[in-house]
């Protein structure tokens, strides 16, 4: 099967006034190149509200004279689309992998709406000048998690890239098998990542290498951080910023039980993004020490280990950026916020998940007694804590439905005991409280099973699961009574299924 050819023919396109500021960084930072097309495109599935923050009319990708499904599967660029691939480096577990880059990705564009700018990105629309030993596809697999994922989380209310679409070809792509190509459209205010500081820290060696490091540093904080220019060192700044985005992002993460599976620093955003969206998993039996990615052998990035690891992907940020630092002191100390914004954020978001709507000093205790016993007896987190809204401080009742989530139901009670006398101790009313936490403790989450299943049939050529599990995942925390099913337990085979870096 060849790919069709390239449209060349302007297009009619809606009426979107494209920028390019980050194409006018100029050639060091990226190759700009076309997409290489795919045979018989067709749409997966399409996030209504995220068109709908770009501006574009509910019908954009139905108008058969914009020829969306044609842009967006990487075969005919509207006018104004200007793509282009960019340079970045990075570490990988740990190592320092050198160049990497957009490999398969292609940057098509900025968009102003009222929300600030949002650059539109293809994932998946063939090899780039950065693609290494890569094909530069994504198979349907990956990209229907990549989609649902952001999106996902979009409505947990967690900072990450968005995703706008997703189309799919039947051209072949080898992984362990083979299997078929897609793309994704992703959308974000800056695709930058803590690895493309680090490439041009890397090569300070070259003839303007801290210039294009300093221009970098620049850019960011004139399109997305201008409250840094102020600062004595607005780089320190920008450092400090990111050290705390980032900060508040893991307490997310971790409130969530979401584990990200690959926290490289070139997967790591300066805005302080969920980032790269491949092996990733929301925690269903809880486990501190659960791993996400099956290629992560040594759990280097299993679920309790991502804050710390956030902290060293920041400190190799701030060796990056050492050039527009005065000294290695100015660097730490923009760092050192991370130490307080973390736990507190954590704390915070644990207090709201268990209905405490005040701080009090025996806090840290109860929350850990609670996360404890759910380990040892590898209750569910995301129904656990859900159940636990319906809890009742009425003397006499047993709390039940969330006490059977227990296999030692004793140790259950004694810390029910502690739990209802703080709840009491700080007036809680039961009706109240449940209405909090419900809006922090989502119904639904994207579950592997639930990925897997929309995924099953999608490879069968019936898009109509991922368009339906899109809809729950965007109303979380609502009951969506006839919905329920998505909200129960993993099926016993949802434990074998594997999620690898092979994307
Ligand atoms: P990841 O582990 O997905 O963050 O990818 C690391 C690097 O490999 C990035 O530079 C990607 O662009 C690149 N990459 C991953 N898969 C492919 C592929 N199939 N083709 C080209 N580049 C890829
Ligand atoms: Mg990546």
């Amino acid at each position: 099967m060849s790919a069709v050819p390239l449209s060349t023919a302007a297009l009619q396109a809606p009426p979107l006034q494209w920028h390019n500021r980050f194409a006018a960084l100029g050639n060091r930072f990226y190759t700009a190149l076309s997409p290489l097309a795919v045979p018989d495109p067709a749409w997966v599935a399409v996030s209504e509200p995220c068109a709908r923050e770009l501006g574009l009319s509910d019908d954009w990708w139905q108008r058969e004279d914009w020829h969306a499904l044609e842009v967006f599967s990487g075969n005919a660029l509207w006018p104004g689309m200007q793509p282009l691939a960019s340079v970045y480096s990075g570490h990988q577990f740990g190592v320092w992998a050198g160049q990497l880059g957009d490999g398969r990705a292609l940057w098509l564009g900025e968009l102003e709406t009222p929300d600030g700018p949002r650059e539109l990105q293809l994932k998946g629309s063939g090899r780039t000048p950065y693609a290494r030993m890569g094909d530069g596809r994504a198979v349907l697999r990956s990209s229907i998690r990549e989609f649902l994922g952001s999106e996902a989380m979009h409505a947990l209310g967690i900072p990450t890239t968005r995703a706008l679409c997703v189309t799919a070809s039947p051209l072949p792509v080898r992984r362990e098998q083979v299997e078929t190509a897609a793309v994704v459209t992703r959308v974000a205010p800056s695709f930058i990542r803590f690895g493309h500081f680090e490439h041009f820290s890397h090569q300070l060696g070259s003839d303007d290498g801290h210039d294009a490091l300093r221009r970098l540093a620049d850019f960011v904080i004139d399109h997305h951080a201008s409250e840094c220019r102020d600062a004595a060192n607005p780089y320190a700044a920008l450092l400090e910023r990111t050290a705390r985005r980032t900060a508040e992002l893991l307490a997310q993460w971790q409130a969530v039980g979401f584990c990200h599976g690959v926290m490289n620093t070139d997967n790591m955003s300066i805005l302080g993004l969920t980032i790269d969206y491949g092996p990733y998993g929301f925690l269903d039996a809880f486990d501190p020490g659960h791993i996400c990615n099956h290629s992560d052998e040594q759990g280097r990035y299993a679920y309790a280990r991502q804050p710390n690891i956030a902290f060293w992907n920041l400190h190799a940020l701030a060796q990056a950026m050492l050039p527009l630092m005065r000294d290695d002191e100015e660097a730490l100390a923009a760092l050192e916020p991370y130490k307080t914004v973390f736990p507190q954020a954590m704390a915070s978001r644990m207090r709201a998940k268990l209905g405490l709507a005040t701080e009090g000093d025996g806090d840290t205790g109860l929350i850990d007694g609670l996360l404890t016993l759910m380990a040892q007896d590898q209750c569910d987190f995301s129904i656990t804590f859900r159940r636990l809204g319906d809890f009742s401080t009425a003397a006499d009742t047993d709390n039940r439905k969330v006490r059977d989530m227990f296999i030692d139901r004793e140790a259950f009670d004694a810390w029910a005991l502690r739990y209802r006398e703080r709840l009491l101790a700080e007036g809680s009313v039961d009706a109240q409280r449940r209405l909090a936490m419900n809006r922090v403790n989502p119904k639904y989450v994207l579950r592997n099973h639930l990925a897997e299943v929309a995924i099953r049939e999608a490879r069968a050529g019936d898009y109509s699961e991922v368009q339906r599990l899109l809809k729950v995942l965007q109303q979380p925390f609502d009951e969506q009574p006839e919905r329920s099913v998505y909200a129960d337990f993993p099926p016993d085979w949802a434990q074998h299924i594997e999620v690898s870096c092979s994307s």
